[in-house]
């Protein structure tokens, strides 16, 4: 998650926890250009790896927007919830597993599974988007759905097949959220605030696919220019944000509506049934045929026996 500023209250009682318990835990760290990582002597080759994977999609990402990070961020990785909501003290919601604090310059990851380590760099790229963004803007706000949006879309390279389903489906249901409406995502359960980070992340692909990137960093750079986001964004596309809002929808509704009829275990479902229909009807045939064949071969059998 990012929308760190909302929590900045806390924000410097947590980086004094922070302080504390790394030093009373003693916990190793590692150094990758402003990035300092904190960790357990147990997870040097998990940080070692981290840092491996996010080294070129960083550079790739700080090229585009021509933002690096000036300033020292702490990244701190925890290994349980336990151990993340210690840190945090529960100021996240529960399906949270990353959280940045771009004015503190610091990042909470948590990689308590399997599934979590193996997502860990686009995790962290998703967080060190927010602190490029907060950079680049001088603190400036933007709306939930282009930070979340930019973090996930900049980290992932495009929604995943899952993700596009899940799309389809609130599209069909017609259960897509508002994007203004995203800003409150932080205090929704965990499958609404799946169906934000999708939609602010195809938002964001809209963005991209048809004005092009550069337009995307032209907002930012407008928003950038002291102006309040509604007049950055209408002098950058030349339309407000309910028209954005207007063909975003009918981009995503002619793009992924159809995925609907590729839910796979509708379609197990359908298929199993006709499968079974196709069996009935084979097993039917062959037994129809047997007793053809069997009546034939009696009769022949009454004719080559009898008187
Ligand atoms: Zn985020």
């Amino acid at each position: 998650m990012a929308k760190a500023n909302k929590i900045i209250i806390f924000g410097i009682f947590i980086v004094g926890q922070i302080c504390s318990l790394t030093l009373a835990k003693s916990l190793e760290k590692q150094q990758y250009g402003r990035l300092v990582f904190y960790y357990e002597p147990g997870d040097r080759l998990l940080t070692e790896r981290l840092i491996k994977n996010i080294d070129e999609p960083l550079k790739k990402i700080e090229q585009l927007f021509q933002e690096s990070v000036q300033t020292q961020v702490s990244v701190l990785i925890t290994k349980s919830d336990a151990q993340f909501m210690e840190y945090l003290k529960g100021r996240v919601p529960e399906w949270s597993q990353a959280v940045a604090l771009p004015e503190q310059r610091m990042i909470v990851l948590k990689l308590a599974d399997a599934e979590q380590i193996k997502k860990s760099p686009t995790i962290l790229l998703h967080e060190l988007m927010h602190v490029l963004i907060y950079d680049h803007l001088k603190g400036r706000y933007i709306p939930t759905w282009l930070n979340e949006g930019m973090a996930d879309y900049f980290s992932e390279n495009g929604l995943s097949f899952e993700k596009k389903i899940v799309l389809a489906q609130a599209i069909v249901n017609k259960k897509i959220i508002d994007l203004a409406a995203i800003d409150t995502m932080f205090r929704w359960n965990a499958p609404k605030a799946r169906l934000a980070y999708i939609e602010a992340q195809s938002a964001v692909e809209f963005i991209v696919s048809t004005y092009g990137v550069e337009r995307l960093v032209e907002l930012l750079n407008n928003v950038r220019q002291q102006r309040s986001f509604p007049e950055a964004f209408v002098k950058t596309f030349g339309f407000d944000l309910l028209d954005f809002e207007i063909r975003w929808n009918e981009y995503i509704k002619n793009k992924y509506r159809w995925l609907v009829l590729l839910k796979i275990e509708e379609w197990i479902f359908a298929l199993s049934g006709v499968l079974f229909l196709i069996a009935v009807i084979v097993v039917y045939l062959r037994n129809r045929k047997k007793l053809k064949e069997l009546t034939i071969e009696d009769f022949n059998h009454l004719d080559d026996g009898g008187p």
